[in-house]
């Protein structure tokens, strides 16, 4: 089970006190989850500082695809590893939309992830309007199936399932719509990379809350949680990693 918390465009410097604040709290959570918190940028060197010796890990939520060069603004793989992060989080919904990521330059950042030793969480969901249109198993595996580089094959990555209309809505789909496109996820990673690729980690993402957290990471093939409002508080975020 792998449960991470994303805090998007939130955290000033009181956030450290936050992840301090879980970070204490695994050390008695009966767990064997792993965690991670990936807050912006600017905080990942403060948090691992914060967090030293404790099981929370810290990435990213993004990265460039190459390790350096004239690209104003952007943060390489290897930067945030410098600065202490062991993941990272990659092609979330909100790139995908506002920053015009393609499943191409998603499997680009992929690569950097793994050239610098982070572990990548490749995200995939469809929107509103394809699943209304009945095409959203299709739209999703071909998500997975065009983020994914080859050199991901022996790697340690996951997936993160996260229906667009989902993230932030206070909305999830049925128990049996996270189960049918978990099921048709792993399909796909197993014909794929085989073996390897039943045991690949599948996150459930989009509005999982204390209140609904046990019912959804208990669903077939959900193999943990990407969360997105409910981590920023470090008691929503136990609460989350306690009904694991
Ligand atoms: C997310 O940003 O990845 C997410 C799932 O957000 P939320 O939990 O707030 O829906």
């Amino acid at each position: 089970m792998l449960i991470v918390g994303n805090w998007k465009m939130y955290g000033l410097a009181g956030g450290v006190g936050e992840a301090r604040a879980l970070a204490s709290a695994l050390d008695t959570a009966p767990t064997a989850a792993r965690i991670g918190l990936c807050p912006p940028a600017l905080l990942i060197a403060r948090l691992v500082a914060a967090v030293a010796g404790s099981k929370l890990s810290i990435g990213g939520q993004d990265c460039h695809a190459l390790s350096e060069g004239a690209y104003t603004g952007d943060l390489s793989a290897e930067m945030l590893g410098d600065a202490g992060a062991t993941l990272v989080i990659l092609g979330h919904s909100e790139r995908r939309a506002g920053h015009g990521e393609t499943d191409q330059i998603v499997a680009g950042k992929v690569n950097g992830a793994l050239r610098a030793g982070l572990m990548p969480i490749v995200c995939v969901g469809e929107t509103l309007e394809q699943r209304q249109a009945g095409g959203a198993e299709a739209v999703v595996t071909a998500q997975v199936v065009g983020s994914l580089p080859d050199s991901v094959a022996e790697a340690d990555f996951a997936i993160a399932y996260e229906p667009v209309w989902a993230i932030g809505s206070g909305l999830t789909p049925t128990p049996a719509e996270i189960e049918a496109m978990h099921a048709a996820i792993r399909e796909t990673l197993a014909s794929r990379f085989s073996g390897a690729g039943r045991k690949i980690p599948i996150l459930y993402g989009g509005s999982v809350k204390p209140a609904n957290a046990a019912e959804l990471l208990h669903l077939n093939e959900v193999g943990g949680a990407l969360v997105g409002g409910a981590s920023l508080k470090a008691k929503d975020f136990e609460a989350i990693i306690r009904a694991a």
